[in-house]
């Protein structure tokens, strides 16, 4: 590994060498300036009068590391990330430049709203929008340009992005878990931080077949394609040899990645062919949202140097599996200790099994809010596919701790080797080791040790949603409990008889949603709605969710967002679906018009001339032009002698008469494409999206692939499937 000037560096130098982390600002700020920013970034306010002290020492770090550039980087509601670059110069007299960066243009950065999605929180006459630095999260480097995490929101207050309501979903999970901890006993805890480590699951074929296919360069997936003859039933890919052009990209990736501070850890190959992991270290939620961001930023990027393209749509190719985010979640004390992994005191083992029961309730509560928070229309494709979590929430505890609940819930005796009764506040709990918990890999959240992993997300999406949900359901899971247990001491009564009370009943009440199976098979669906678990199967059907009462009851209760920010996110998202799929049938008929087609007709073409001429030098009877199962062979019955079919004929008459079926398709996409386009309504505009336009955009492809099956590999316009995914 090299510096920029060519010198060898170890691993542990380059770490975050790219980072305006700790070190950095102590060496850089005067100590009274560095204790004022901990505080701030220990999540209280902002000291303006410690700005512009802090801006200096940034653009001169910057600077020495070759930047010429800042901008503040944000995550508006697109689900990728936002910069506007701004340069450091600044004119003087005599025509020169200085280098300048103040206070003011760190804290604050204005841009154009309306250029972002903002589903109605803008008015026409104020388009204004404002970035705000986020002191919580490391400012960093990137192609020659310093990036100061910032938060988006409109003039009148209401958030553009997705970074406020995480951070906001922190502070609600903080406040209501210091209370429980306090309840404890915990004194010492100042702070309860959300740990998130988040697998990202991607694609990386070559780049110049990439670029054949305009399905993949426009909508990130093929929308067409035959299946292979070999896909992923070998089971010879996952945790497979790396080839040695993929393990010079992960070491490439590696390598960016760990000098921005990002603790890329595990990469292996995936279940499809041509996919892979990587996995980091957990961190902060805040900072692992701004890491796994910057991750698939950078997947791209460096896969783009090595001549391959990098696929992060969570359905990139019919048949085999997509890919997805596995949203590893737990809460950490900043003392030290997880507050999901069992503890060595009988105290311990209660607040854990508290704070699991809040988890259990959240998610019980709040399953549709869940599913609204992976909802799109390419992660769709993913959900309820015999590969990924079902569209249906439950969750996996293992035998073991499901035994432990149900002993409390009837309040009997635990068998367990030495283990007679398990009793809330006066037993020790058992370990639970990964792999006796980790066996399920079909449930959509599940408890894996000492952390949930929710596996619903998808690969290419912002964990930012799916977290906000985590934080703001347990968090009022966790109010309820701080406020019955508080009433409760301070009328003098048992702590931990109420509270054991307390467990028994969320138990009883929530175990529904609880389930150690096997998600994928057909006795749960049926089980799953016994149980009264919806299966919100769209993203038409699961985005209603962000406007039930319940949920904006929850979620303006904790002040996360306000009614209209919810009807906002409502609209963006729903609005972005139809605009996906819109997209996705216009890619299709340009596809079909322009290139399917007349690629079939000009194999017809030359398929018709040989059997033309073949007929006009008499060796064949025409009877095998009916089609293929019509095709004569060797009949003899003409009275020619070498009388024959020709295959030429038949396969001509069998693919011109699938283009016929194609394109009568086509004309059906192209109407109700067209439909679909022309309501104004965004509820009834996804529901036409869902019901008319997908289903034709299945129809068309269904005949295209057979056409593909048929035609000879030179006259097809794109690479095959086996092509993209084997030729690596
Ligand atoms: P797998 O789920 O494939 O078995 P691993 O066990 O290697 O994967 O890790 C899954 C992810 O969970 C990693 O990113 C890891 O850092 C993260 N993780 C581990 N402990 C925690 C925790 N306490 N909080 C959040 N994430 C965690
Ligand atoms: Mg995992």
């Amino acid at each position: 590994m090299k510096d920029n000037e060519g010198v060898r560096v170890g691993v542990p130098e380059m770490f975050g060498s790219l980072v305006f982390g700790d070190d950095e600002m102590k060496k850089r700020l005067p100590e009274e300036v560095y204790q004022r920013l901990k505080r701030t970034m220990a999540g209280h306010s902002l000291d303006p009068a410690i700005a512009d002290a802090v801006a200096a020492a940034m653009k001169d770090w910057a600077i020495e590391k070759g930047a010429t550039h800042f901008t503040h980087w944000f995550q508006p509601m697109t689900g990728i990330t936002a910069e506007k670059h701004d340069s450091f110069i600044h004119p003087v007299d005599g025509g020169h430049v200085i280098m300048e960066f103040k206070g003011k243009e760190l804290v604050k950065g204005e841009s154009d709203a309306s250029s972002f999605p903002n589903g109605g929180l803008r008015s026409t006459f104020e388009a204004r929008g404002y970035t705000a630095w986020d002191p919580s999260a490391y400012a960093f480097l990137k192609d020659n340009t310093l990036c100061i995490p910032t938060v988006f929101y409109a003039y009148g207050g209401e958030v553009l992005d997705k970074k406020t309501p995480l951070l906001r979903s922190m502070e609600a999970i903080n406040k209501q878990t210091l209370r429980i901890l306090k309840l404890f006993g915990n004194e010492d805890v100042q702070r309860v931080m959300v740990t998130v480590g988040a697998e990202q699951e991607y694609f990386l074929i070559s780049r110049k077949k990439y670029y054949q296919r305009q399905d993949l360069v426009i909508c990130g997936r093929t929308l067409f394609g035959a299946r292979p003859p070999k896909g992923q039933e070998m089971e010879d890919h996952y945790f497979g040899t790396i080839k040695p052009r993929v393990k010079e990209f992960m070491a490439d990736l590696d390598e960016e990645l760990w000098k921005l501070g990002i603790p890329a850890k595990t990469e292996h190959n995936e279940v499809a062919p041509a996919q892979h992991e990587l996995a980091p270290v957990f961190g902060d939620c805040n900072n692992s949202l701004d890491d796994n961001q910057l991750t698939m930023e950078i997947m791209k990027k460096v896969a783009r140097r090595h001549e391959l393209a990098c696929l992060l749509h969570e359905k990139p190719f019919e048949g085999i599996n997509g890919s997805g985010k596995h949203n590893n979640w737990s809460l950490s004390t900043d003392t030290g200790i997880n507050l999901l992994e069992p503890g060595d005191s009988p105290s311990e083992n209660a607040q854990f099994l508290l704070i699991l029961c809040a988890v259990i309730q959240a998610v019980d509560d709040y399953q549709d809010l869940l599913r609204a928070s992976v909802a799109s229309a390419s992660n769709d494709h993913r959900l309820g596919g015999n590969e990924a979590p079902t569209a249906t929430l439950s969750m996996f505890l293992g035998e073991e701790l499901t035994e432990i609940l149900e002993t409390i819930e009837a309040g009997e005796d635990y068998e367990q080797k030495d283990r007679k009764l398990m009793k809330v506040g006066v037993h020790i709990l058992p370990r639970f080791p990964q792999d006796t918990t980790d066996r399920n890999r079909t449930s959509p959240f599940a408890f894996t040790g000492n952390k949930f992993e929710f596996r619903m997300p998808g690969s290419g999406s912002s964990i930012s949603d799916p977290d906000v949900m985590i934080n703001t359901i347990v968090a009022e899971s966790l109010c309820q409990y701080a406020d019955e247990l508080e009433k409760a001491v301070s009328e003098g009564k048992d702590f931990h008889t109420e509270l054991e009370a307390l467990i028994r009943r969320v138990i009883k009440a929530h175990k529904r949603i609880i389930f150690n199976g096997n998600n994928y098979s057909e006795e749960w669906k049926a089980e799953a709605e016994r149980r009264g678990l919806p299966c919100l199967r769209t993203t038409v059907d699961a985005l209603p969710a962000y406007l039930a009462e319940k949920n904006v009851e929850v979620f303006t209760k904790h002040h996360i967002f306000t009614k209209s920010e919810l009807e906002s996110r409502f609209e963006i998202s729903m609005e972005t679906y139809c605009k996906t799929i819109n997209l996705e049938a216009l890619t299709m008929i340009d596809m079909a018009y322009k290139e399917i087609l007349p690629a079939v007709s000009a194999y017809v073409k030359d398929l018709t001339e040989i059997a033309m001429r073949q007929q006009s030098l008499g060796m064949m009877v025409c009877d095998g032009a009916d089609g293929l199962d019509g095709a004569d062979v060797d009949s003899g019955e003409s009275g020619c002698a070498k009388s024959f079919g020709s295959f030429e004929a038949s396969l001509a008459a069998e693919l011109t008469r699938l283009q016929a079926r194609t394109y009568k398709a086509l004309r059906k996409l192209e109407e109700v494409t067209a439909k679909a386009h022309a309501l104004s309504n965004i509820t009834e505009k996804g529901a036409a999206c869902r019901d008319e336009v997908l289903p034709a955009m299945a129809a068309l492809r269904k005949e295209a692939d057979a056409m593909e099956r048929l035609t000879a590999e030179k006259y097809w316009p794109y690479p095959t499937y086996t092509k993209l995914l084997f030729y690596v």
